[in-house]
């Protein structure tokens, strides 16, 4: 019997892993750009972080978490989301006493969720996370960073979704409002409903049954609600969105998932990928360092999808840049293998990011020259009995007509950097 995979959890073969790595490199430049550094941790935590922080009557608390006992005991969960992680961290590391920190960090994780397109069980995450920062311009520049993202890879059908959720105690009166109105309609409630219309009344707006959006789009609204301060946290945002030319929409049904958010909540979202749209999500939790045993500490962040970024980037059309073989080098006869190694091995040394691949296995000129091919190498250096004899090989373009030519084997190195236009390496310079 073949083994199964796990329902939920894909493998991510060589033919994405390339887009995927691309997409990865162009997120870490740009957090580097904007001095975020990355901070790596580990997938599983204490169970108890996660019910803290993400709270207890959430869907992820309820039924998603991947949690099992030790062979101590003890109940670990495998992290449902970063942020958790990312402030535990910087408790126990002590990096939140009179410092602020700009991170970011990647990876797998992990929801019992019902498997769909762009919904799995094991999926990845990018996160940024700003720690000691009260904002209201952190909270911009967050905005202003993702948007980055975007243009640079040319990604569009995404639109910005904002609200403010206010500080604890506003919440708590437009949460007494919001219970009054929802009391009035019970009837028309589903069972999640009825059950968190007691216990966590907001996470009803959060509600994806259908039938429900009526009577959620009527509920009164968390902006009406909202204290001063936040009100001025949410224009001074607003404002500094605006002069950077970032467009938004204002959604006041938008309040996250988790119990931790305040203030400033956005989701970037896309029509591009059917119902799970949610491509980057994110917003401030100044209460959670405290509310997990560090000092008072604001903070704010957002977390991207990889997989469903990545869905969006090709949906728009974009193509990691080709990442093939350079050169094949086809060794044919006696004493051209030993040659032809010891020669790999030299234009590794001279070109920097040069990929060069070697035949490997043997086999007759004619079946080397046809992996040669399927390689999509640029060129072939053809290495026979003569060549070798002679102290030369054959350089043979393999993408345009040109003439294959004969190179001395001390050249090859720098003749291939110039055709490449790669430079040297001993120049110290960098990958494209
Ligand atoms: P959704 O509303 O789609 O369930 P969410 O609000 O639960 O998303 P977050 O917890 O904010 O998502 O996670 C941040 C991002 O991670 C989301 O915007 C989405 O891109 C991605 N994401 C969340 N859950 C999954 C999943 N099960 N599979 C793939 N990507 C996911
Ligand atoms: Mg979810």
């Amino acid at each position: 019997m073949k083994p199964k995979a796990i329902r939920g959890m894909n493998d991510i073969l060589p033919e994405k892993s390339a887009t995927w790595r691309y997409l990865e490199q162009v997120l870490q430049e740009i957090v580097h750009s904007y001095g975020y550094e990355e901070i790596r941790l580990p997938i599983l935590e204490h169970t108890e972080l996660f019910r803290r922080s993400i709270g207890e009557v959430t869907d992820i608390v309820e039924k998603e978490m991947y949690t099992f006992e030790d062979r101590n005991g003890e109940s670990l969960t495998m992290r449902p989301e970063a942020t958790a992680s990312v402030v535990r961290a910087g408790i126990t590391n002590g990096l939140l006493h009179n410092q602020r920190q700009k991170l970011w960090t990647s990876g797998p994780m992990f929801r019992y969720e019902k498997p769909q397109k762009g919904r799995y069980r094991q999926f990845h995450q990018f996160n940024v996370e700003a720690l000691g920062y009260a904002g209201p311009d952190v909270d911009a520049e967050l905005i202003i960073m993702s948007a980055r993202m975007w243009r640079r890879l040319g990604i569009s059908r995404l639109s910005l979704e904002l609200n403010s959720l206010g500080t604890p105690e506003a919440r708590k009166r437009y949460r007494a409002t919001l219970v009054e109105y929802f009391s009035g309609v019970k009837n028309q409630l589903d069972q999640d409903s009825i059950r968190r219309l007691e216990r966590n009344p907001l996470r009803i707006l959060d509600s994806k049954n259908p039938e429900l959006q009526g009577i959620i789009e009527a509920a009164p609204v968390m902006l009406d609600y909202l204290d001063a301060e936040s009100v001025e946290h949410f224009e001074e945002l607003r404002e500094l969105l605006d002069i950077a030319g970032i467009a938004y929409t204002l959604n006041p049904r938008l309040v996250r998932g988790l119990d931790y958010y305040n203030r400033t909540v956005f989701e970037w979202v896309t029509d591009a990928l059917g119902s799970q749209g949610a491509v980057c999500s994110g917003g401030r939790y100044d209460g959670l360092v405290e509310k997990l045993g560090g000092r008072p500490t604001p903070a704010v962040g957002w977390a991207m999808g990889i997989e469903r970024f990545v869905a969006l980037f090709e949906a728009c059309g974009g193509k990691a840049p080709d990442t093939g073989a350079d050169v094949y080098i086809v060794a044919v006869g006696e004493g051209t293998l030993q040659r032809a190694v010891g020669l790999a091995e030299q234009l590794r040394d001279a070109i920097a990011g040069i990929r060069v691949e070697l035949n490997l296995g043997g086999g007759s000129f004619k079946s080397q020259m046809k992996r040669a091919d399927n390689s999509n190498a640029g060129f072939a250096l053809i290495l026979g009995e003569r060549e070798l004899s002679e102290g030369r090989v054959g350089l043979k373009p393999m993408h345009t007509r040109e003439e294959q030519t004969s190179i001395g084997l001390d050249d090859v190195a720098s003749v291939l950097s110039r055709k490449l236009d790669k430079a040297a390496a001993d120049a110290g310079a960098e990958d494209e």
